[in-house]
């Protein structure tokens, strides 16, 4: 079905961006108009597998009939009222999300970075109300490698100079230790004046990276030996993407704080939220936190319709399901050419040998029908909507292969 947009050429696009916006982005060269499913379009009408999915934001497949009736639903007829009142939305998402992910309470925000940023406010009130930390000395703890979006606060944790070079000054009190190193968390946690560590069950932008089987375990282990509050940022690795609805599953844990994002709408709007029992969330109280958008009607409705398209269309079984599909496939990549494949669920990454450019790589993957983009370096993130089929993946696969015969070595 490609449909041709006539009035915009791809170059024209990219031209656009480039004398009218500001330059915060390299964008791989293609300009898209259209997505459905596994597929997106460009404005040409070519079709490419989108084996990014926004961030794993569009974990139900583009623009999913379901999510989009909800959408045009409830937009015809409320969108937003602000939390100065209520609306018929709020509480009934609220009292759904609370039962299905077992916690007593959710705070609504708009983008992942909101979420991050509440979860910390969150901690740092915990911490002076319920542990009886001095006033102004709050520690929350950072894994290196982190990437939790592009605020103050997010950068004032990061250990990528990209991301916090040229801002500072930087929040004080943010602590670094290595990821997936329990002695240093053990270490970091003995000061009594830390009130959180925030981690991400496995970390997405810093390449897929995995922790050892166990390294979840011991942390919630340590978090409640040292009454320091377990933050699991799931913004990406939640609702599916690493085969279970929240990636800390896989070793049976629960955080004192869960925050979602991307996947929670389903790719529509910016939805995300934190997830606490009362003994954490009530340190809130009125007037002390809020989001104008914040629970809005529309996010409501179509954030509970893309968590039910997610176990109804049981996209975290099939995540499971395809992982070994996937993985085989690209084991059959020779070594010399990809000289890493890992990965969870449908969240992989390939790292490419030092002799091939993995921009090049990509942009090869886009001639032949297939979007993603590197990460750090030489790796590439494969990460498609979990609505993709086995038949698809196998052709994605077999495009990704193609594309390293092309590179004579
Ligand atoms: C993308 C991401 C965020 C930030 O989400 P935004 O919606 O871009 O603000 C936070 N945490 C993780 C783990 C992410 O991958």
């Amino acid at each position: 079905m490609a449909r041709q947009n006539q009035d915009i050429s791809s170059q024209e696009i990219i031209a656009l961006e480039d004398k009218y916006g500001c330059r915060n982005y390299s964008s791989l060269p293609v300009a898209l108009s259209r997505g459905e499913g596994v597929f997106v379009w460009d404005v040409e009408g070519k079709r490419y597998y989108d084996f990014l999915s926004a961030y794993s934001a569009v974990n139900q497949g583009h623009c999913h009939p379901r999510i989009l009736e909800v959408l045009k639903q409830q937009a015809s007829k409320l969108t937003l009222v602000s939390r100065a009142f209520y609306s018929d939305q709020l509480g009934k998402y609220e009292k759904f999300m609370t039962e299905l992910f077992g916690y007593d309470r959710l705070l609504p925000m708009n983008t992942g970075v909101e979420g991050g940023e509440s979860a910390c406010k969150i901690a740092r009130k915990w911490g002076y109300d319920v542990k009886k930390i001095p006033k102004n000395q709050a520690k929350i703890i950072f894994a290196e490698g982190n990437f939790w979006g592009r605020t103050l606060s997010a950068i004032s944790s990061s250990s990528d100079p990209t991301c916090y070079d040229g801002f500072g000054p930087y929040m004080p009190c943010f602590e670094l230790i290595p990821y997936n190193d329990i002695p240093a968390l053990e270490k970091a946690l003995q000061d009594p004046n830390v009130a959180a560590f925030m981690v991400e069950p496995i970390q997405g932008e810093a390449g897929v990276v995995i922790p050892d089987d166990g390294y979840l375990k011991k942390v919630r282990e340590l978090c409640t030996k040292y009454n320091v509050l377990w933050i699991a940022d799931e913004v990406q690795t939640g609702l599916g993407r690493t085969g279970k609805m929240l990636a800390v599953e896989h070793e049976g844990v629960k955080p004192d704080i869960v925050i979602l994002g991307k996947a929670l709408s389903g790719g529509m709007l910016p939805v995300s939220a934190v997830l606490a029992n009362n003994n954490v969330m009530d340190v809130i109280t009125p007037g002390t936190h809020g989001s104008t958008y914040g629970g809005n009607p529309l996010a409501c409705a179509v954030a509970t319709e893309a968590i039910k398209v997610i176990l109804e269309e049981k996209l975290s079984e099939n995540a499971e399901r395809l992982s070994a599909v996937f993985r085989e496939e690209l084991e059959k990549i020779p070594k010399s050419k990809v000289t890493t494949v890992r990965g969870r669920g449908l969240m992989f990454a390939i790292v490419v040998d030092n002799s091939i450019p993995a921009y090049e790589v990509c942009l090869r993957f886009r001639d032949a029908g297939l979007l993603t983009k590197p990460t750090h370096g030489q790796t590439i993130r494969l990460a498609p909507p979990l609505v993709i089929t086995e038949e698809q993946i196998r052709e994605g696969a077999r495009i990704i292969q193609k594309v390293f015969e092309s590179f004579k070595k």
